[in-house]
């Protein structure tokens, strides 16, 4: 039996009863899943399906990542609601994608872990379900795990297994309005060009569940836990000196409460410039090398290559001796006499995000 998977919090519990009733079936596990954005969420989810999926000792096969195609098939549909058409052409790509390959693989039943997820409909699903065995001869087999206490079971086979909970249902269509409704900057969807891993980032996620798995190899106990704390994005920022944009490099947690403002430099202490204006510190990239123990040829190559989070939160205090400090603080290549223009926009927010303990 091939059997269609989403996300581990969906399958895990889905194939353990799947076992159960069909112990004479080879199941093989089928990853086929466009329609979850970005690419790094799809990476993410389909790590841990491997995870739960060796555990459960499935095989598991990854289909193709048909973006554009998926998105031309939803095309006109972006803004309807979930468990709308958009959804139903979503489960339509899934399943029919994954009958196409049981009919390759020479599998003679298919399903879905789509068919346990709450906020999937089952009534289409099975429609769907059906109009596909009768179009291919292979029969689908639909499953109502959640009913019962199926929800409650998988709820805690995800904490026992400590399974990746994603909280989106996957597109970036259905992602927007529920951040919307929260209040909550969708920063799923975007990455700084430098690569650098931003805490409660999909990479930062990535990061904890490849140390659960060296833990669980090691036979290490752990837990993973969730902390409140305050979040950061820098959306934009820019440095003009005569109406010329200049390099600079903005540390994490600067920020400016509005979206431009200009001054001078005051004074310097500590080789530390001081602008006459909110707060602002400005650092030559030699002096930021000389405290960071870097050495940075420019800013240019900075902006390419950062400091982690970390390293740059720990420079944060170390310069301004202040361990909730917000105000900015700009690396540029040489310090100027000129009048400076900065322009800001970053995001601080209360978020939860996980820890490994
Ligand atoms: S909300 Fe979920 S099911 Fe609906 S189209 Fe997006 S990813 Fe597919």
């Amino acid at each position: 039996m091939l059997v269609h998977i989403c996300c581990s919090v969906d399958s895990h519990y889905f194939l353990e009863r799947i076992q159960e009733e069909y112990p004479d079936e080879t199941l093989v596990g089928y990853f086929y899943d466009p329609n979850i954005h970005p690419y790094a969420e799809y990476q993410l989810r389909y790590f841990d399906v491997s995870y739960s999926c060796q555990k459960l000792g499935i095989e598991l096969l990854e289909g193709p990542y048909n973006l554009e195609a998926w998105l031309k098939k939803v095309k006109g549909l972006e803004h309807l609601p979930e468990k709308g058409d958009r959804c139903t052409v979503c489960y339509d790509d899934r399943l029919e994608n994954t009958v196409l390959k049981a009919i390759e693989l020479g599998h003679d039943k298919f399903t879905s872990t789509l068919l346990i997820s709450p906020k999937k409909s089952q009534d289409k699903l099975a429609i769907i379900g059906a109009n596909l065995e009768k179009l291919h001869g292979v029969e689908f087999i639909f499953k109502d795990y959640r009913a019962g206490q199926g929800q409650m079971i998988q709820g805690q086979k995800v904490k026992e297994h400590s399974l990746y909970r994603q909280n989106y249902c996957g597109c970036l269509f259905g992602l927007e309005p529920q951040r919307e409704y929260q209040d909550k900057i969708m920063d799923e969807m975007f990455n700084p060009i430098s690569n650098q891993i931003l805490p409660e980032s999909i990479e930062s996620r990535l990061e904890l569940y490849h140390k659960r798995d060296d833990l669980e190899k090691k036979n290490i106990p752990y837990k993973i836990i969730k902390q409140k704390f305050l979040n950061y994005r820098l959306l934009t920022a820019m440095v003009k000196i005569k109406k010329e944009v200049i390099p600079s490099y903005f540390l994490c947690y600067s920020y400016l409460g509005k979206k431009k403002t200009s001054g001078r430099i005051e004074y310097e202490r500590d080789d530390i410039a001081y602008l006459n204006k909110d707060e602002i510190k400005l650092i030559s990239i030699d002096i930021f090398n000389d405290i960071a123990g870097t050495n940075y040829r420019n800013v240019k190559s900075m902006m390419y290559s950062p400091p982690t989070f970390q390293a740059e939160l720990n420079l944060r205090q170390k310069i301004t001796k202040n361990p909730y400090g917000l105000s900015p603080i700009i690396i540029v290549d040489k310090l100027s006499e000129e009048k400076y223009e900065i322009h800001m926009d970053a995001k601080i927010y209360d978020d939860v995000k996980e820890d490994i303990i």
